[in-house]
C-alpha cells in the first residue's frame, strides 16, 4: 500500500514538472497549439438528449491513421493531446495512442462517459501514461436525457480512486430546465471526497440559447466554485463564466485554430466542436502559416461562447502579452486593492518565476527556470 501511494506521488510530481513545461513553453511563444482535442471514434455507447457530437456506428479510426495524426500535432509542438469523441474508450487501441502521444512529448488526456471503465482498462491507460481523465456527470439519477448519473457511475469512480495513477477531474453542470441544479453539488462533493477535482459548466437551456441562470442554479454554480477552489486546479479557475451566469457577453480574443485545435474523425481542422467546418483543412497541411492566421482571427461567435477550455487556452496568450492584466482579470482582488497575494500559491510561484516585477525583462532566475522547464 505504501509502495502505491509513493508510486503515485512521485508519477504526479514528475505531472506537475511536465505541467509547468507546458506553461512555460506557452508563456515563451505563441507559435504550436497548446491544447489539441482529436477524436479516435465518433461512435459513442450512450445517447445525451443535448449531445451534437456522436452517431452510432462509425468505425474506430485505424490506429496507423491515429498515429500519424498525433505525429502530425507533435510536429507542431502540440503540448497537451486529449482524446475526444463520441466515447475514445471504444477504441480497441485507446492505450496505444494514449502511449503515442507521451512519445510525442505531449501530456496525454481523454474524456470519457465513464461507461466503460474497469480495473482492465485502468491499468492499461495507466500503462500508456495517462495524465488527465475527465468524466461528465449530469445527475444523481439517470433521466431521460441523461443517463451519466452519480447513481450509475459511483462504483467505476471507486475503481478509479483505487487503482488510477492518472488525475481524474469530474465535471457537472448547471442549467435553467435542470430539475435539481443542486444534484452538482453532490457531484463535486463526492468527486473531491474521492480525492478528484471538480468542476462545473453551465448547459443551454432546451433551445440551445445561453441565458441567465436562475437564482436557484446561480446559487448552485457559486457553490460548487467555493468548493473546488481549495483544491488548485487550471481547470477550476474561470472568470469568463461569471459572465455567462449573468447572461452577459465576453470580451475576449478566442486563439482557436491556433493555440486550440480541434481534429475530427475525417482528419480535417476545425476551430472547435461547436464551429466546425472552419477552417477544414487536412491537418497534414496544417501549417505555422495556418496557426498564425487562427491566432489573429475574430470569431464573431465568441461573446457567448461556452467552450471553456478554449476560454482557458486563450487566457495563456492575455497573460503573455499583458501579464498584470490578464492575472487581474482571472484572480480579481479578494479585499481592496489587488497584490499577488491574491493568486493561489501556484500561481503565484509561476507569476513569481515568469513575469518580472513593474513590466521589466526577465531576470536570470527567469532564463534559468525556462532552460530547466524546457530540459524536463
Ligand atoms: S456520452 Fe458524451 S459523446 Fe456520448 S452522447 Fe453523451 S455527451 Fe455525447
Ligand atoms: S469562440 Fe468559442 S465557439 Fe467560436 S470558435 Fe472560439 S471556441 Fe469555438
Amino acid at each position: 500500500m505504501a509502495l502505491k501511494q509513493l508510486r503515485r506521488k512521485s508519477l504526479a510530481a514528475r505531472r506537475r514538472l511536465r505541467e509547468a513545461h507546458m506553461f512555460a513553453k506557452a508563456l515563451s511563444s505563441p507559435r504550436h497549439p497548446i491544447l489539441a482535442h482529436i477524436i479516435p471514434t465518433r461512435r459513442c455507447n450512450l445517447a445525451c438528449g443535448y449531445c451534437n457530437e456522436y452517431d452510432q456506428h462509425s468505425e474506430p479510426i485505424p490506429t496507423d491513421e491515429m498515429f500519424r495524426r498525433i505525429d502530425k500535432l507533435g510536429e507542431l509542438g502540440a503540448t497537451m493531446i486529449h482524446l475526444s469523441g463520441g466515447e475514445p474508450l471504444l477504441h480497441p487501441d485507446v492505450d496505444k495512442i494514449i502511449a503515442r502521444i507521451r512519445e510525442q512529448g505531449a501530456l496525454a488526456g481523454t474524456i470519457t462517459n465513464g461507461f466503460l471503465l474497469g480495473p482492465k482498462i485502468i491499468k492499461r491507460l495507466n500503462g500508456a501514461g495517462l495524465d488527465h481523465l475527465q468524466i461528465s456527470i449530469d445527475n444523481l439519477k439517470p433521466d431521460d436525457v441523461s443517463m451519466k448519473s452519480l447513481k450509475t457511475l459511483d462504483k467505476k469512480l471507486q475503481t478509479l480512486a483505487e487503482l488510477a495513477e492518472f488525475r481524474v477531474n469530474i465535471n457537472s453542470v448547471v442549467g435553467n430546465y435542470m430539475e435539481s441544479p443542486e444534484d452538482a453539488l453532490v457531484i463535486a462533493g463526492r468527486a473531491r471526497e474521492l480525492g478528484f477535482t471538480g468542476t462545473v459548466g453551465i448547459i443551454h437551456d432546451g433551445d440551445g440559447q445561453l441565458r441567465p441562470l436562475d437564482e436557484r442554479p446561480k446559487q448552485v454554480f457559486h457553490d460548487v466554485k467555493e468548493l473546488s477552489k481549495s483544491v488548485f486546479s487550471f481547470a477550476s479557475h474561470s472568470n469568463f463564466q461569471e459572465n455567462m451566469v449573468k447572461g452577459l457577453p465576453n470580451d475576449w480574443h478566442c486563439r482557436a485554430g491556433s493555440r486550440y485545435v480541434y481534429v475530427c474523425e475525417d482528419g480535417l481542422v476545425h476551430y472547435c466542436s461547436q464551429h466546425r467546418g472552419t477552417p477544414g483543412i487536412p491537418l497534414t497541411e496544417y501549417t505555422l502559416e495556418d496557426l498564425e492566421r487562427a491566432y489573429g482571427a475574430v470569431k464573431g461567435c465568441a461573446p457567448y461562447c461556452t467552450v471553456g477550455c478554449v476560454h482557458r487556452i486563450s487566457w495563456l496568450d492575455d497573460l503573455r502579452e499583458s501579464p498584470l492584466t490578464a492575472l487581474q482579470q482571472m484572480f480579481p482582488a479578494k479585499n481592496g486593492d489587488w497584490s499577488r497575494r491574491d493568486l493561489p500559491v501556484p500561481v503565484r510561484l509561476l507569476a513569481w518565476m515568469f513575469i518580472p516585477r513593474n513590466g521589466g525583462k526577465p531576470g536570470m532566475f527567469t532564463r534559468v527556470a525556462e532552460r530547466l522547464l524546457k530540459a524536463r
